[in-house]
């Protein structure tokens, strides 16, 4: 499944055409807490099950999306984060699961 389209959308999230003719509509609350590079996975794997989200503005807002490849984006945080390298896979199943 390939992106046709990604948009970030006022409401802040990312809505993305599926080459099937599907859309998803992830928040960006939801793909920073599943940034799926090292630091943040381990530093999730470490507080098991007491880990939870918190975020400041910086690191909910979005400056830039690059693609990489032709198998993934990479989202440039405010903050400074971006390392995060989230493939079209696990971006469809992020949005199906809510
Ligand atoms: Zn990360």
């Amino acid at each position: 499944m390939l992106p046709t389209k990604i948009n970030l959308s006022k409401s802040k999230s990312l809505i993305i055409n599926w080459s099937d003719g599907n859309n998803s509509e992830i928040s960006l609350e939801r793909l920073r807490r599943f940034c799926p590079c090292a630091s943040c996975v381990t530093e999730k794997e470490k507080m098991g099950n007491s880990y939870f989200p918190i975020y400041n503005f910086d690191q909910l807002e979005v400056k830039n999306i690059s693609v990489v490849g032709s198998y993934a984006i990479t989202i440039h945080w405010a903050d400074g984060h971006n390392t995060g390298i989230y493939d079209f896979p696990f971006l469809f199943n992020l949005g199906l699961s809510k």
